[in-house]
């Protein structure tokens, strides 16, 4: 097949075309439908991502070897600028990278990416670029399996990451003692449309 070489421009709405283009060149590997999800929002403008998801250019381009053979994207990576959230970023992918499922290296760039967007603002899935919680969910679940598992309460995943990171260095940041009786308790639960 010839590569189909697209270049990427940011539109107002996800492009239905680059969809179509990216499915019909998938592997058949994990993760594939959450990139491609990942790719037309970020091109169309939707979510917080930055081109490339947040990896470096080699990363990306591997990432789209091979999910996607034969597709090629002509993507603006950002140059490197100093990030004054280094720490609490390095924080949040060592907590994935510590509960990776271990079945696909894609799980190292997943990784990557969802660190990425926890240092946006919105809900998790929106800033991922993602089409519902739903995808969400099973990213996580899929690919963090083991830190998945302790979200018995169905947490809002952004908050529950950080809430993990808390516990891991002893810190209890809460104000009440327990979900049940704590006023905050939509911000953590409830739902994150
Ligand atoms: S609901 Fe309240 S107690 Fe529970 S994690 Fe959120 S802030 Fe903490």
């Amino acid at each position: 097949m010839q590569p189909a070489v697209m270049s990427v421009q940011k539109s107002a709405t996800p492009s239905a075309g680059l969809y179509a283009e990216l499915m019909a060149h998938a592997a058949g590997l994990p993760n594939d439908e959450l990139f491609a999800q990942m790719i037309v929002s970020q091109t169309g403008g939707i979510g917080a991502l930055p081109p490339g998801l947040g990896l470096n250019e080699a990363e990306f381009s591997a990432l789209l070897s091979r999910h996607f053979p034969g597709m090629q994207l002509v993507v603006r990576h950002a140059g490197s600028i100093s990030d004054p959230r280094a720490l609490e970023r390095d924080d949040v992918l060592e907590l994935l990278r510590d509960h990776l499922a271990g079945r696909d290296e894609s799980e190292r760039w997943m990784a990557e990416i969802v660190t990425t967007a926890c240092m946006a603002n919105d809900h998790l899935w929106q800033d991922l670029g993602l089409w519902s919680r739903v995808y969400l969910s099973q990213l996580m679940t899929h690919n963090f399996p083991v830190l998945a598992a302790k979200n018995i309460h169905d947490m809002k995943w952004k908050k529950f990451l950080y809430k993990q990171l808390c516990e891991k260095e002893g810190i209890n940041a809460c104000r009440a003692p327990s979900c049940q009786v704590c006023t905050d308790y939509l911000k953590c639960f409830g739902p994150e449309e």
